[in-house]
């Protein structure tokens, strides 16, 4: 992120969840269950937004994805992201009001695989969940083309997203 804007999505992130005082690795989930529509939602996301990254807020627990909400995306160029702080501090308020916590974010690489890059990697929050969806088919992995990692402020752990009805 290399706008003003994003030091106060990083702020308010913590602030609100105020995850990055414990361990880190402590609070790396096994799993992740998420709804199928959370994940066909991501997906349309991601094709709307294409050739640019689409990105948005996940809401849930420690163990699910309750839902993924959409942001804008401020990004001038085609493959960053960052997400509206505008958008941020609205669904923040949202998820307060309904009992739910921001754990992580979501983006789309479009043009290559769904696993962290090296921006990524520089702007990524401790104790976050990023869940990365790829639009390209050929380079996603076998399995999906959507994965979820962990971000302990180091490195990213893969979290196996365990899809629901
Ligand atoms: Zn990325």
């Amino acid at each position: 992120m290399n706008t003003p804007g994003p030091a106060g999505v990083h702020a308010a992130v913590m602030d609100s969840s105020s995850p990055a005082a414990s361990p880190a690795t402590t609070d790396a989930p096994d799993t992740m269950r998420v709804a199928r529509e959370v994940l066909a939602a991501i997906d349309a996301h991601a094709r709307a937004e294409a050739p640019r990254e689409c990105c948005g807020l996940l809401l849930g627990s420690l163990t699910e994805i309750r839902r993924a909400e959409p942001t804008r995306n401020l990004a001038p160029q085609p493959t960053r992201y960052d997400i509206d702080p505008a958008d941020h501090f609205r669904i923040l308020r949202a998820a307060r009001a309904a009992g739910l916590t921001v754990i992580g974010a979501y983006h789309s690489h479009p043009a290559s695989a769904p696993i962290p890059s090296p921006t990524d990697l520089a702007e990524g929050l401790p104790n976050f969940l990023y869940v990365i969806t790829s639009l390209r088919a050929d380079l996603a992995c076998p399995e999906s083309s959507t994965r979820a990692y962990y971000f302990d402020g180091l490195t990213f752990r893969e979290v196996p997203l365990v899809p629901t009805d």
